[in-house]
Parts: C-alpha cells; structure tokens; sequence
C-alpha cells in the first residue's frame, strides 16, 4: 500500500495545488480499503465548498479519431489563456485490458509535463458505476486543486458517454469525415447528447471531405427537434494536428456557457446532476453493504452454480437474497 498523508495534509495539500498531493488524494479516493474510504469521504465533503468553479467539458468519439491529439493541443490552447487545465478519463475498458486505452503514458506529451496542467487516466478494476463515481470526486479535488477547465475523456463506445454526460457542462463529440452511414445510424443517440461536433482531421487531403461532411452533420443534426435549452447543436472542421478550427471549439464552448447562464440552464443542469450523483451514492452504498454482507456472501457462493444451470430462477433467488440481506441489517454508519 502507498503512503497516506493525514486529512489535514491532504487537504492543504489539493487546496494549495499541488500536482503531486492532489495525484495522491485521487489514489486514496479510488482505493477500496475500508481505512481509505472513510478517509476519502471525509476528503471529499470537507473540500465541496471549494468546488464547482470550473469549466466542465466532456470529450467523446470512437477510438482513433484523435481525442488525445485534440485534449493536448486544445489544452495547450487553454494554457495560453491562462487557464489551468485537468484531464480525466473514463475508460470502462481499462478493466478488461487492465492497461487502460487512456491511460496510456505516451500521450498528452506535452500536457503532462507543463506545470499548470493535471492528467489522471482512469482508475482500472472498476466498474463503469465505480469509474463514474471516482471520476466524479476526482474532478470535485480538481476544482479545488484550482483548476480552471476540467476535460473529461471517454471512448465513444457505449454508456460512458451517458455517465460523463451526466458530469459535465458541454459535451464535445469527435467524428471523422467518411465514417458512412451506418455509423451515423449508430451514432444518433450520441450526437443527441452532444452540444457541439467537430469533425476533427480536416487537413491534407482530407479537408475537402471533412468540409463535406461538416454540412452533412449539421444538416442532420438541424432536423433534430430544438433542445429544450434551445441551444442548437453546431458542428465545426478543425485539426488537432495542426491546431486550426480549434479557438472556434472554445468560442463555441463559451457561447454556449454565456447562454446558458443566461436563460438559468448551467444551473438547472447541475442541480440535476447533483441529484444524478445522490442517487448514484445512494445505490453504491447499498451495493456494497449487500455485497460485503457475510450471509449474502454464503448464500451467493452455495447458490449460485443452481442459478447458472437455470435449477433455480435469478428473479426468486434475487428475492429471498435481499429478504434475508434487510432482515439480517445492523444499523451502523455506512
Ligand atoms: P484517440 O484514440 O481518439 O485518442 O486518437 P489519437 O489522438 O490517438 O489519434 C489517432 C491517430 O490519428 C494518431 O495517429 C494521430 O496522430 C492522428 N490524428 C489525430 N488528430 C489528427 C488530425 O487532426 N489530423 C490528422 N491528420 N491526424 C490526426
């Protein structure tokens, strides 16, 4: 086990910035020790006061459109506006491949060895509940670390857009010219989501096309009904190679943050993502009191090879499980 600081160190640490004791408060709140939760969660809550000052952006798109090229020149871009700037991830693939996709060290070059920028890849062995969790306390430790702009990645292949969705501001979706139809298809849900679309690579030989296909998507996303905030989804060409289109991105970004403080959205948003996140916590403690419950625990392991051969129904024994779980309850601090 790594060293732990005292809640005080922890604490001063994260709120005077510094990169290495916020990078070991983010240790602590993703380990699953019962000494190190409790610790975490004290952490956490003394530190909410300091939080919610910062930019939230969510990044998604399938892999290899460019989301690492793009978080370390657009956080560049940042950094020369005198933000400070942490990237995390959501990788719920990370694991079953244990090496996470984000966390790979060779990206974000750049980004990781300017002072003023924080990169955290996703914490491994997780669910996708638990990820979203950890990610959540960890942009909260960013915000009061001072960080200014939060980029929270993920790979656009399934629920964890919907869980980063649900954390963040402005939600940014990559994409490629020529992708095809039937990836457009798979893709509706996702630019639902969305409240800007670059299609990012438009450079070389590919400019031409990424054009194109900038009108295409937008032409698309125009017969969407007007979402109730009634900000229209934009969709912009850039290059995360070579840099251009991307002020735009941030010029859209801070449209979008000015309106939606204008017409009360930016609060409405976070107090239900405040909600999202109670009943996230709420479902998490009970998860793990089942779970960790010795008799449910017995019973599982005795039980369980009958409910795979199909000898006994998952919906009964799931309710005799929880019958038995309820009525074995010792009422103590969770
Ligand atoms: P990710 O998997 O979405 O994070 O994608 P990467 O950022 O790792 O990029 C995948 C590949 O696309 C790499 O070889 C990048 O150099 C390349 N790439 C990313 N952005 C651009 C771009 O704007 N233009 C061009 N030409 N290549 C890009």
């Amino acid at each position: 086990m790594s060293k732990r600081l005292s809640l005080s160190e922890y604490q001063e640490g994260v709120l005077a910035g510094n990169r290495v004791v916020l990078g070991q408060a983010i240790t602590l709140i993703e380990s699953t020790l019962d000494s190190d939760v409790q610790l975490a969660s004290d952490l956490v809550q003394s530190l909410l006061s300091k939080t919610g000052n910062s930019l939230r952006i969510g990044i998604t798109g399938v892999p290899g459109v460019g989301k690492s090229t793009f978080i370390e020149t657009f956080g560049k871009l940042l950094l020369d506006q005198g933000k400070k700037v942490a990237v995390l991830a959501v990788d719920p693939s990370s694991q079953m491949t244990k090496g996470s996709i984000l966390g790979d060290k060779t990206r974000m070059e750049k980004l990781s060895t300017d002072k003023r920028a924080f990169i955290r890849p996703s914490p491994a062995g997780l669910t996708l509940g638990g990820v979203t969790a950890k990610t959540r306390e960890a942009m909260l430790l960013c915000e009061a670390a001072g960080f200014d702009v939060i980029l929270v990645e993920t790979v656009g292949v399934g629920q964890s857009e919907t869980a980063v969705k649900g954390m963040v501001d402005f939600f940014l979706l990559l994409m490629l010219a020529g992708a095809g139809d039937e990836l457009q298809g798979i893709k509706k849900g996702i630019m639902e989501m969305a409240d800007g679309v670059l299609i990012n690579k438009a450079d070389g030989d590919n400019l031409a096309e990424a054009k194109k296909a900038k009108s295409n998507y937008q032409n698309a996303l125009d017969l969407f009904p007007l979402s109730k905030n009634g900000w229209s989804t934009p969709v912009l060409a850039g290059s995360s190679i070579t840099g251009e289109g991307l002020p735009e991105v941030w010029k859209t970004i801070l449209e979008y943050e000015k309106k939606m403080k204008l017409n009360g959205f930016w609060d409405q948003n976070r107090a239900n993502q405040r909600i999202k996140w109670l009943d996230e916590h709420v479902d998490f403690i009970l998860g793990k009191a089942f779970h960790d419950h010795p008799t449910v625990q017995k019973m599982l392991s005795s039980e369980k090879e009958k409910v795979r051969s199909g000898e006994l129904n998952p919906l009964t024994f799931a309710r005799e499980l929880t019958r038995v779980f309820l009525s074995n309850l010792k009422f103590e601090k969770p």
